[in-house]
């Protein structure tokens, strides 16, 4: 039986090129420092008591039912800790499905997003599968926030959507505020009407936030995620802005979007935000350490960022490099290739001793002899 599979997939699918996840794990001992996740599998010192509160928790749950369609215990908790009302917030399986959700919204005839680039692959990967034009806004020197250029972009392109995140993954620096205020303001006025999106994954990292900021923008859209916080294995992600926005939002989402079982173990950790905020004073501790150690080894540039990872740039090529820590146990995530990116990689920052490796790996990678 013949079958053309390219008459029936959308041109615009059949265009883009997979989302790469990185190496298949294999066995075997291996430092994972490719997809800016925590490396404390729930802090090791108190595992044993999160654990048995988790299994407590989880037995609870009635896996024979539907989960709850509105993560309504789940939101409850949010709020209070966020300081918003539950109905600002919707709950997303993981942020990815906050983004298309999202596009979603905004798709059709005519519709455009704008974001800088680089940035997170996902914010075109999924506006380009359901025809929505993407506007490109380079950043500038050191990856800063061109804001001139994008505002000139958003009077040209007329986007619905605009897609900021802060601190940026892959290059981990924070946008100047007053930058993406100004953007916020463009995008409720005469020439552009758009929602702004301030992707917060990287807050705990970063300590800086525009959540208390939504009373002042009816156009601003807070995402948040625990992938980043030791929970990248429940896929939960948070999307918080005005009710009305939220309404919106929450039409387009499949009812029964979160498991049940995630969303009991989101409440177990939520309840120990404590406990969170010492991983990520961790975290933060040895970024610094790392940024410091890689600025003092030569044929490398560390740029400075405020979230769980470090760019950095070889002089020898990024390609080699990766190679050459791969085969001495080390993933990291190559972006050697990408525009803007050249001889980049994006190194998650571990645990203490992982950390030890990698720099322990790159020095000896780029040591003398290898300079070439
Ligand atoms: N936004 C940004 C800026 C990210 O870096 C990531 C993860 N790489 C995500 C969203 C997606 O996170 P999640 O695991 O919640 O889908």
């Amino acid at each position: 039986m013949r079958f053309d599979l390219h008459a029936v997939i959308r041109p615009e699918v059949q265009a883009q090129v997979p989302y790469h996840t990185g190496p298949e794990p294999r066995p075997g001992r291996r430092v994972k420092l490719d997809a800016n996740e925590s490396p404390f599998a729930l802090g090791e010192a108190l595992r044993g008591e999160l654990a048995a509160e988790f299994a407590r928790s989880l037995a609870d749950v009635e896996l024979h039912r539907y989960p709850d369609p509105t993560a309504r215990e789940l939101r409850g908790l949010l709020a209070r800790d966020l300081g918003v009302a539950e109905e600002q917030i919707l709950i997303a399986n993981g942020s990815d499905e906050a983004i298309q959700l999202l596009q979603m919204v905004v798709a059709g005839p005519g519709a455009s997003l704008a974001i800088p680039v680089p940035t997170f692959a996902m914010y075109a990967i999924g506006a380009r599968a359901m025809g929505i034009r993407v506007a490109e806004v380079p950043l500038g020197e050191d990856f800063a926030l061109d804001a001139a250029r994008f505002l000139d972009t958003l009077r040209r392109e007329r986007p619905r959507l605009v897609f900021l995140a802060w601190p940026n993954n892959p290059t981990g620096n924070l946008f100047d505020p007053g930058a993406v205020q100004a953007i916020l303001e463009a995008c409720a006025g005469r020439d552009c009407h758009a929602l702004v999106v301030v992707d917060e994954a990287y807050v705990h990292y970063s300590g800086r936030s525009f959540l208390p900021r939504l009373g002042e923008f009816p156009n601003l859209v807070v995402l948040r995620t625990l992938s980043k916080i030791g929970l990248a294995g429940i896929r939960l992600g948070i999307l918080i802005a005005n009710t009305d926005v939220v309404r919106e939002v929450n039409k387009v989402r499949m009812p029964y979007n979160v498991n049940a079982l995630s969303q009991a173990a989101a409440r177990v950790v939520l309840a120990h935000g404590d406990i969170v905020a010492q991983w990520a004073a961790v975290i933060v501790k040895e970024r610094e350490r790392v940024l410091a150690a890689v600025g003092a080894m030569p044929g490398v540039r560390a740029f400075p960022s405020q979230a769980n990872f470090v760019l950095i740039r070889t002089r020898r090529p990024g390609d080699a490099v990766c190679a050459d820590l791969l085969s001495r146990g080390i993933v990291v995530r190559n972006f050697s290739r990408a525009p803007h990116l050249a001889d980049c990689l994006r190194v998650t920052i571990g645990a203490p001793e992982e950390n030890d490796a990698f720099l322990d790996a790159l020095a000896a990678t780029l040591g003398p002899g290898s300079d070439t």
